[in-house]
């Protein structure tokens, strides 16, 4: 049996005839930059994340890059984030020129530990806590940050909140989408996302009104009216294709979000029949939380051996991240070290994504952890 790590063939099986028709009516009205599908899913995402705006961009990493600019991040200034996540949380706060600041994340959630957070600001210097003006926590995997006390330290220190949601739309935390408790959600539509387009993609959301406005403004140059700049802004836009398809695809992004979180606890449901918990830690989702399982990741210590075996049967896996980002060559001239953040760089030993999608089959999910449990019991 085959099972690759993620077939969206699938899921466009079931929408083909629709996108192609919404496709083909952008096409035929030939208006491809900001126009009625946009504005359209604007709305719709404000609405499904329960947020007031939602400002349609490019990309994911552009829907963290411009918030970081409306919150006037600059040469400098200190913006803490986890080193445990994809690249663009951090590379965004290096591209303006600003320094990230790295908190290490819980064990068992990969979110950035709340208890570390205060800490890490307590050793800041005077002069370095007088730079630090932003945080970005990263709801990774599907599941949301511990945001209660984040927002409590962030409020105590005036520190912007800009949520890294990325993988996380429609998760919640304490009855609170993902996206709505910062002052900036994050929002990526890549395709592997739980919501993806069909090319790159991205969504703002706030609650502000001024926020918002800048935002919308920083998309395009930071022109209002056209051709007069009040801010140096980029262009960072989401076009219209890309708006039609996510329209159509929202209508049952809630749907496939239940598919996910079935199959994740089907997963569990195997991996305890199979016996081999004291092998395989599972992913831990808080009781609080709604975890929409973007990604299904487990722990194990032969993390290599198991990948390769399972290659060796057809199953597709992914290593979510290799290499935190402290350790990156291009953040070298940050001073950190190995050792710096043990949690994270032990995750990253440990860590596998299975396969997971809503429509992955029982048996595949069968064959899978079978295939897990046969790897347990041979090495
Ligand atoms: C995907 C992702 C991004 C960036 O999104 P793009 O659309 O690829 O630019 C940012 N942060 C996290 C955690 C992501 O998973």
């Amino acid at each position: 049996m085959k099972v690759s790590l993620l077939n969206l063939k699938l899921q466009y099986q079931g929408i083909r005839e629709e996108a192609l028709k919404e496709i083909e009516k952008v096409c035929d009205n030939q208006s491809f930059i900001l126009g009625e599908n946009v504005r359209a899913l604007e709305q719709e995402i404000a609405e499904y994340c329960n947020t007031k705006f939602a400002i349609g961009v490019a990309s994911g990493t552009d829907a963290i890059l411009l918030p970081l600019i409306a919150a006037g991040i600059g040469a400098g200034d200190r913006v803490i984030t986890t080193p445990y996540t994809f690249f663009a949380t951090a590379g965004s706060i290096a591209r303006l020129n600003a320094i990230p600041v790295f908190v290490d994340i819980e064990p068992d959630t990969y979110n950035i530990d709340p208890e570390k957070l205060e800490y890490a600001i307590k050793k800041q210097t005077a002069a370095q806590r007088a730079r630090l003006k932003a945080i970005i926590p990263v709801h990774l995997y599907g599941q949301c940050a511990e945001m209660e006390p984040i927002l409590k330290i962030s409020k105590k220190h005036k520190l912007a909140v800009v949520e890294d949601a990325a993988q996380t739309i429609g998760a919640e935390y304490k009855e609170e989408r993902a996206g709505s408790m910062g002052d900036f959600g994050s929002f990526s539509f890549y395709p592997s996302k739980n919501l993806g387009g069909f090319g790159d993609g991205g969504m703002v959301t706030t609650n502000s009104e001024k926020l918002a406005e800048k935002v919308r403004i920083l998309r395009v140059h930071g022109s209002k009216p056209k051709y007069y700049h009040k801010f140096v802004g980029i262009n960072s836009r989401l076009d219209e294709i890309q708006a039609a398809v996510l329209r159509i695809k929202l209508k049952h992004l809630k749907a496939w979000e239940n598919n996910r979180i079935k199959r994740a606890d089907r997963y569990n449901m195997l991996f305890k029949d199979a016996g081999i918990l004291d092998i395989v830690s599972l992913p831990a989702a808080r009781p609080y939380n709604r975890h929409v399982f973007n990604q299904y990741i487990i722990r194990v210590k032969k993390r290599d051996a198991l990948r390769e075996y399972l290659s060796n049967q057809g199953i597709g896996t992914e290593i979510y991240y290799p290499v935190p980002l402290h350790l990156q060559q291009c953040f070298k001239y940050l001073g950190y070290k190995k050792g710096d953040f043990p949690v994270s760089e032990k995750a990253a030993k440990e860590t596998l994504a299975l396969p997971i999608y809503p429509e992955l089959a029982l048996e595949e999910q069968g064959y899978v952890v079978n295939k897990i449990a046969e790897f347990c019991k041979k090495t």
